[in-house]
């Protein structure tokens, strides 16, 4: 098995540590590879979109061919995980913002994005968050986090803020506006990872 880390930008060696620990706790071997190149994804089983700077993200993976790839790799319905940025280029349309700065999205998921959802006075903050897979709550960590404010009958909603949603999921695709690489929590890693064991 090999999975595959978006390494353009971000927090990539965060998502890296929680995958290996994930995999230790559940006895499992996987190699993890970071990706900056093309023809590294189409070797990968599963896929993760961290978080950082959308636009930035975005435009790198056109100029470096990665964006096709990762349609092909949805296409086969391999499990991808987008997290805050990564949940950002996973929609399908994005707000204001998006469409003024003609931001490249890959539409993978269909769903609506409000790039800085939160706004400036919750900018960056911790909550206990309910999760329908997990049996307690998660201490999730939102970053200058995005959300979810629209979505299609195909997603399914799995945790919202007020009434922005911060967590779906639409067949093989997992997006989170938080970070779940930040914390020593592996448990939504360990989700992830069950859709490839
Ligand atoms: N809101 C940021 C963006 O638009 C994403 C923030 C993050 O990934 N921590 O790119």
């Amino acid at each position: 098995m090999k999975i595959g880390v978006i390494a353009i930008q971000g927090d990539v060696s965060e998502h890296v540590e929680a995958l290996e620990r994930a995999l230790v706790q559940r006895g499992e071997e996987a190699e993890i590879v970071t990706i900056k190149h093309k023809s590294i994804v189409p070797e990968c089983d599963a896929l993760v979109l961290p978080g950082g700077e959308s636009t930035t993200l975005g435009k790198l993976l056109i100029r470096e061919g990665i964006a096709d790839e990762i349609q092909d790799m949805n296409t086969a319905g391999k499990p991808i995980m987008g997290t805050c940025a990564g949940l950002i280029l996973l929609a399908t349309a994005g707000d204001e913002q998006v469409a003024k700065t003609h931001q490249h999205l890959l539409g993978l998921m269909d769903t609506k994005v409000n790039r800085n959802a939160f706004g400036r006075q919750r900018d960056s903050f911790e909550t206990e968050l309910e999760l329908p897979f997990l049996d307690s709550p998660y201490n999730a960590v939102f970053i200058r986090a995005p959300g979810i404010v629209d979505s299609g009958k195909d997603v399914k909603v799995l945790a919202k803020i007020d009434d922005m949603i911060v967590a779906a999921e639409q067949g093989n695709i997992l997006a989170l506006a938080f970070h779940p690489e930040l914390t020593s929590d592996t448990r939504v890693h360990q989700y992830f990872l069950d859709k490839l064991f």
